[in-house]
């Protein structure tokens, strides 16, 4: 994030601002998705018989048939002037009480929300029209004989342009040209604008999030801010995790750093920025309490452009922790296999407590563990021989559970594979992993184990069903007066 915005995030501040859009420099400002209401309903027809609202909506569909920026028509009308959340054009003598200059054919006026990260974004957008210019609506050149007044729908696709986030574009041929033309269709350079400005996401990596610990570090080829907002001028680094929930859940996340500045923030899957900390303290290190509803987020990393803090620096490595708390069982991610088979097989299971009230990854050595899994098993697997597996996965060690449901320690590779129950798979496969298992009691103050169940076929006993989100499970004393 940028360090100058310290400031005012501190204070929360979402700030408010318009532009008349007659020039724009490179923003990379744009709408939280690609897509938008916009209000129509203007009254008159042109000169070759063609209502303005007919061109307009034209203009409109091209934008959406030919881009991945799609508009939605309602035809309503609003005054384009009113800062009322609604997306409007119409024709006017003047833009909202100042003079068109002699050459402003039409104008539009965007209004933007600031972020957390990035260039502004787009929440409005309206187009002002110029009503002491002679309009027309035609294809071709701009200049006919026997045709008064200019297109208007080549003024309605460029205004609309500026409507999506793209600026004027000098070099290419292109319908973002800063003055009208002969062009009167949308070009490539349009099409390929709009697709870059809402493509950020496809230039950074996505991991997906482990629970528990793990350790990773910002610099070299990690993306940056500004190649995920695709704009802005905000060149700090940034790790992208990836994580899923079925139920509201309460989280924690915790990043320690030595080296790195870190600044933790949740946003939605489509950047939707949701929480943040920057951490105010002496440390570098940053953590993130928050609840979320059900759906896709994104854990981000990130750091500053520019260090704040003397003792920190804008690069280097960190250990995230992340923890949850739900009243539900969490995701345990898609399905994968050893040799890489498809398969639609589903995962479920939690760590808990309190007999299942409640589910989440952190205990003390004296809490009664329950644990359990369930695997709904691929429909083409069911019927079959088959057996289950469970597997801890320790820091130096693996361990697997056996049919007497002890833990027993396996090398990297063990073959066979130890098996938890062998039988001819069902539907539905539950596995009751541990019940009143009290960490203190076995001598163990301390751990942490990432769980992975699964299952394989007699026929091909090499290939194990599983699946990729393990389930973390992390003992340790209760600190008192936390931290
Ligand atoms: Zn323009």
């Amino acid at each position: 994030m940028r360090s100058t915005l310290l400031q005012a995030l501190a204070t929360a501040v979402i700030l408010l601002v318009s532009n008349a859009a007659t020039a724009f420099d490179i923003s990379g400002s744009k709408w939280l998705r690609a897509k938008a209401d916009f209000y129509v309903d203007m009254e008159g027809i042109s000169g070759t018989q063609i209502s303005w609202n007919d061109a307009f909506i034209a203009a409109m569909n091209a934008w959406s048939e030919q881009s991945i920026f799609d508009f939605t028509l309602v035809e309503e009308n609003f005054d384009p002037c009113l800062f009322d959340g609604r997306s409007s054009v119409d024709f006017a003598a003047n833009y909202c009480g100042t003079e068109f200059g002699s050459n402003t054919l039409a104008i539009t006026v965007r209004r933007f929300a600031g972020q957390t990260l990035g260039p502004n974004r787009i929440t409005e957008a309206d187009i002002i029209v110029n009503d002491s210019i002679e309009f027309n609506v035609y294809d071709g050149p701009l200049v006919q004989f026997g045709i008064p007044g200019l297109d208007f729908g080549r003024v309605a696709l460029h205004e609309l342009g500026h409507v999506i986030g793209l600026d004027h574009e000098s070099s290419n041929k292109a319908i973002m040209a800063p003055s009208i033309g002969n062009l009167f269709e949308l070009q490539e350079d349009d099409i390929n604008g709009v697709t870059a400005l809402y493509s950020g996401l496809d230039a950074c990596e996505v991991k997906l999030l482990a629970f528990g610990a793990s350790s990773n570090g910002l610099g070299g080829n990690d993306c940056t801010v500004r190649e995920l907002t695709v704009g802005g001028t905000d060149e700090s680094f940034l790790d992208l995790y990836q994580f899923q929930i079925g139920q509201a859940t309460d989280f924690e996340f915790n990043v320690e750093s030595d080296v790195l500045d870190a600044v933790l923030i949740i946003a939605t899957t489509d950047l939707e920025f949701l929480a943040l900390d920057f951490d105010a303290s002496d440390q570098c290190g940053s953590s993130l309490k928050t609840s979320l509803d059900p759906g896709s987020y994104f854990l981000i990393v990130n750091t500053f452009d520019e260090p704040v803090k003397d003792d920190c620096g804008v690069t280097g490595t960190y250990k995230l922790r992340a923890d949850y708390s739900a009243s539900g069982k969490p995701s345990m991610g898609t399905s994968t296999s050893l040799l890489g088979s498809t398969n639609l097989a589903r995962y479920s299971g939690g760590i808990s407590k309190d007999g299942g009230v409640t589910y989440s990854n952190v205990f003390t050595p004296d809490d009664s563990l329950q644990i359990e899994a369930e695997i709904t098993t691929d429909i083409r697997h069911r019927g079959k021989d088959g057996f289950l597996v469970v597997a801890a996965l320790l820091e130096n060690q693996i361990l697997m559970l056996n049919e007497q449901g002890e833990f027993v320690e396996v090398g990297l590779n063990p073959d066979p594979i130890v098996r938890f129950a062998s039988k001819p798979l069902q539907a539905i496969e539950p596995l009751s992993i541990a019940t009143d298992l009290v960490p203190g009691a076995l001598g163990i103050d301390e751990i942490e184990a990432n769980i992975v169940v699964g299952y394989g076929l007699d026929s091909d006993p090499q290939d194990i069903f599983y699946h990729l989100v393990p389930l973390n499970l992390t003992v340790r004393p209760l600190v008192s007066g936390g931290g």
